[in-house]
């Protein structure tokens, strides 16, 4: 730590005791009023000077360059992109970009990988925090609380997913983690939800959590735990990142390893009317299969459009692959019955990441605008036909569909007190619908297919209106956010949320608190009700 920022940052460095929950719900105290209703911008009189950042660049190295491809001293101008990043090391440096933040009323900005699809981790004329290097991983056999007692992971905040799997791995162990290998395991995935292939057999994510270190909105750095700051830890799980304070590390509960079986498969037609219903047949086959595997720990995927499902697969924890092949059975006569092209390859993996790793895996980032919503088991088997009436009108209107199907009940997850959207007790599948980018077409095209994303997210609600949406594969324009992505959670969120962050530096599109705040075209963020 060098010299200049010391005497700000004695009183709040050291892990602060442990401070219990309240009953009492805080009001936020808005960290702007003293300043004026919009955080400053670069171009603004108040913006901080070339000194000012020069300054808190002495201390903690800061990174001007939001293009990988310029020298990082090269000034970032790229529309949404963030202004300046603090490379965090260590939690002072994140103290020491919430105290800057604060002081200079600039907007700032928690980044780990930048996978967030709605563009969370990103802000125009922010201050980011990038946490991508707090690679620490540790493993602990033994770890005892009153609630947990067995093996866990420890990992830092810029721990990937395929990082924790292989550290995982080598100790005969497994922890819960993104389908994508480069999603950061602590960051917006457990802190949003966290569905992964394990879902059906251990839960969500989030559900794994046994406890947090934590920078607070107020700078404290403090853990939190079911002994520690309990409410935070409960907010930590589940109720979204970005908005309560920035995860130092995370320590998850780890599961004893065991073979997988996987099943990758495919089917297509061609888009005539005739072709389309035997299509159509098919998939709803699948779909009614699916509490046939998801109700015995499975899971699966199917990418599909008009015509064509090119892949789909299947994870079967502790299945064997005869299991998984008479399980199919019934399946492949059927697509042979309707007559179509179809592929079905199964494997047998003695372990988690064997298995994980013979996918091929499809998710690209920021490839689409998408949407989505979770589809209750009850929908999927008592409203048969008209789910079946909602995929097709969906498809036949052009949408690239990928489906998550599990089935993480509150008991599958140990019965877990935290803040995961309830819909997700229910959920059989969880849907999302995209459109891919296009980059010849106009940027009025562009928001005519965000519109056409919301017009199938108001289908699929219809259809499900007791059911709720993932926060983090969502419609960015989702109508009702808070009911949507929190459900009956929101208000103890935004209670935790004042607690813990009463001047609200912490802002992201759709996070618990942010309907606070408003960002206009050019990318200012001023108060909604100043
Ligand atoms: C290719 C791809 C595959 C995906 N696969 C899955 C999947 O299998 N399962 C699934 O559930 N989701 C999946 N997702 C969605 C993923 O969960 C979200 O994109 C998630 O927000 C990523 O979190 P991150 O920390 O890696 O990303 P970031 O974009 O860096 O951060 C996401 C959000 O979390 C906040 N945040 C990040 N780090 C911290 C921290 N340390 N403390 C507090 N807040 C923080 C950010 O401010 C932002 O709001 C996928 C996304 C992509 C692009």
């Amino acid at each position: 730590m060098r010299i200049s920022f010391l005497p700000a940052l004695l009183g709040v460095f050291a892990l602060s005791g442990a401070a219990q929950t309240s009953d009492k719900c805080p009001q936020a105290t808005g960290a702007v009023a003293s300043h004026s209703n919009c955080r400053c911008f670069p171009g603004d009189p108040c913006w901080p000077s070339t000194q000012k950042w020069g300054e808190l660049n002495a201390t903690r190295q800061i990174l001007e360059s939001c293009d990988p491809f310029m020298p990082v001293d090269s000034p970032c101008q790229v529309g949404a992109y963030v202004r300046y990043a603090i490379n965090v090391t260590e939690p002072a440096d994140i103290i020491a970009g919430i105290e800057f933040a604060k002081k200079n009323n600039v907007r700032l900005v928690i980044r780990n990988t930048g996978h967030d699809f709605l563009g969370k981790s990103s802000g125009p004329g922010s201050l980011s925090l990038w946490t991508h290097h707090l690679k620490d991983i540790e493993y602990i056999p033994e770890y005892k609380s009153e609630a947990y007692h067995g093996p866990a992971l420890k990992v830092g905040a810029g721990v990937q997913g395929i990082e924790a799997f292989t550290a995982a791995d080598k100790n005969g162990v497994v922890v819960v983690g993104g389908v994508c290998p480069s999603v950061g395991i602590a960051g917006g995935y457990t802190q949003g939800g966290g569905h992964s292939i394990l879902m059906g057999k251990y839960g969500l994510g989030a559900d794994q959590t046994l406890e947090f270190e934590v920078v607070t909105g107020e700078g404290k750095h403090v853990n939190a735990s079911k002994t520690e700051n309990t409410d935070l830890y409960w907010a930590l799980s589940g109720g979204g990142g970005s908005t309560y304070g920035v995860v130092t590390s995370m320590t998850v509960k780890a599961h004893k390893d065991a073979p997988m079986a996987v099943a990758e498969y495919s089917f297509r037609t061609s888009t005539d009317d005739a072709s389309m219903d035997k299509f159509y047949d098919a998939l709803d086959f699948l779909h009614q299969m699916a509490p046939g595997y998801f109700d015995r720990g499975g899971y699966s995927f199917n990418i599909y459009s008009k015509g064509s499902l090119p892949l789909g697969y299947f994870f079967g924890p502790e299945w064997t692959k005869e299991d998984t092949a008479a399980f199919f059975q019934p399946w492949v006569e059927r697509l042979e019955s309707l007559g179509l092209q179809y592929s079905l390859n199964i494997t047998e993996h003695p372990s988690h990441l064997a298995a994980y790793n013979s996918m091929n895996n499809p998710e690209t980032i920021g490839a689409s605008q998408s949407g989505g919503r979770i589809i209750p088991k009850g929908t999927i088997l008592n409203k048969r036909a008209q789910f079946n009436q909602v995929i097709k009108n969906i498809v036949e209107d052009g949408a690239d569909m990928l489906e998550i199907v599990a089935h993480p009940t509150l008991e599958v997850a140990g019965n877990p007190d935290n803040a995961v959207l309830p819909a997700w007790r229910d959920s059989a599948i969880f849907l999302i619908v995209a459109i891919p980018f296009n980059d010849t077409v106009e940027w009025s095209q562009m928001l005519e297919d965000q519109k056409t994303i919301t017009k199938w997210g108001g289908l699929l609600r219809e259809l499900a209106p007791e059911s709720g949406a993932y926060m983090n594969e969502a419609d960015a324009n989702e109508p009702n956010f808070k009911r949507e992505f929190y459900g009956k959670n929101y208000a103890r969120l935004l209670c935790v949320k004042n607690r813990y962050d009463p001047a609200g530096i912490f802002y992201a599109l759709t996070a618990v608190g942010s309907d606070a705040w408003t960002q206009s075209p050019d990318g200012r963020l001023c108060k909604t009700n100043p």
